[in-house]
C-alpha cells in the first residue's frame, strides 16, 4: 500500500498496529476519532471487529469474516477483499470460471471468502472437501450458504475419500488448495497422491505464496496445467481495498514488477 501510494503521489501511510483482544473496541474508537481513512483486520479480529462496526457488507456477512474496514466521516463499513482478491487474479491470468464447476479443498477463512465470491459471481458448481476437523461445521455451513442464497450448487465431501476426490477433479474446470498444506510446517507436501488426479487441461490454484511453488503446484506443471499461486489473491485483494480507500487504482503492474509477481 505504501508503495502504491508513493507511486501515485497519494498522501497516506498504511501502518502496523499489535493489539490484544481487550484493546479492540477502543483500537476501532481510536481510529474514528483520528479520522482513519480505513484499515485491514487480520485474525483473530476479522470475525469479532463487526459489533464495532456501522454496516456490514452482503459479502462479508455471507462469509462471517472483515479483512477491510472504510470510514467514512465516522461511518465504519467493514467487508471483505479475498474473495474477490482471488477472483480477479484469475481474470489478470486470463482464466474465465464463471459457468463452470471448480473443486476446493478448505474452508477456513481464505476458502470461505473464495467459494462465496465465486458462487456470487456465478461458479455453477462448488465441490468442497475437507478434512473432519474443527472447519468441518463451517464447511457444513458453507455449502448451506451458497445453495439458499446463490444459484450455484454446493456439495461437502469429506478430503479422505479420495476416490471422490479424483471423480470430482475429473468433472472440474478448475481445482484449488485454500489450506496451508504445502507451506510451512507441510512444506513439500499435498494430499494429492499422485498425477493422475489431474490433467492436462485443469487449472490449478494454490492461495499459499510462500513457497511460491506448493508440491501440489510442482506436481501440476509437470502435468502440463495452467497453474495459479496464491500471490495474485493477495495482490489484488489489496488492491480492492486501496480502491475503497482512495479512489485510485492500485498500479498493479508496478506492483507486479515490485514483488516479483508474473
Ligand atoms: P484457516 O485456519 O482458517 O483454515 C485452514 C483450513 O485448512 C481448514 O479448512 C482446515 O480444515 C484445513 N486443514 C488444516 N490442516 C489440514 C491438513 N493437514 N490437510 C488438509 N486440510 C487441512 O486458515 P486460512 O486463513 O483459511 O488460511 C489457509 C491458507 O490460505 C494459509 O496458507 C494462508 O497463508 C493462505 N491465505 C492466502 C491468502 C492470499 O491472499 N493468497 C489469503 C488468506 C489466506
Amino acid at each position: 500500500h505504501n508503495a502504491a501510494c508513493r507511486a501515485l503521489g497519494l498522501d497516506y501511510a498504511y501502518l502496523a498496529f499489535d493489539i490484544q483482544p481487550d484493546q479492540l473496541e477502543d483500537a476501532v474508537k481510536g481510529f474514528k476519532a483520528l479520522n482513519v481513512r480505513g484499515w485491514n483486520v487480520s485474525m483473530p479480529y476479522k470475525t469479532t471487529i463487526g459489533q464495532y462496526l456501522d454496516h456490514i457488507t452482503p459479502i462479508a456477512k455471507m462469509c462471517g469474516a472483515i479483512n477491510t474496514v472504510i470510514n467514512d466521516n465516522g461511518v465504519l463499513t467493514g467487508t471483505i477483499t479475498d474473495g474477490t482478491g482471488y477472483m480477479t487474479a484469475l481474470k489478470d491470468q486470463g482464466i474465465d470460471i464463471i459457468g463452470k464447476k471448480m473443486t476446493i479443498v478448505g474452508a477456513g477463512g481464505a476458502a470461505t471468502a473464495i467459494v462465496m465470491q465465486a458462487a456470487l459471481d456465478g461458479v455453477k458448481e462448488i465441490s468442497i472437501f475437507n478434512i473432519k476437523d474443527a472447519s468441518w461445521d463451517r464447511a457444513l455451513e458453507n455449502v448451506e450458504k451458497i445453495n439458499l442464497q446463490t444459484q450455484c450448487k454446493a456439495q461437502l465431501f469429506d478430503l479422505a475419500d479420495l476416490d471422490k476426490l479424483k471423480e470430482e477433479i475429473a468433472n472440474s474446470y478448475i481445482f484449488t488448495n485454500a489450506t496451508g498444506m504445502g507451506m510451512k510446517p507441510l512444506e513439500g507436501k499435498t494430499y494429492i497422491p499422485d498425477k493422475s488426479f489431474l490433467r492436462p487441461d485443469l487449472i490449478v490454484s494454490d492461495v499459499v505464496y510462500y513457497p511460491r511453488e506448493t508440491e501440489l503446484l510442482r506436481m501440476a506443471k509437470e502435468v502440463g496445467c495452467k497453474t495459479m499461486n496464491g500471490l495474485g489473491m493477495m495482490l489484488f485483494q489489496g488492491a480492492a481495498a486501496f480502491k475503497m480507500w482512495t479512489g485510485e487504482d492500485m498500479p498493479i503492474e508496478y506492483m507486479k514488477e515490485k514483488l516479483d509477481i508474473k
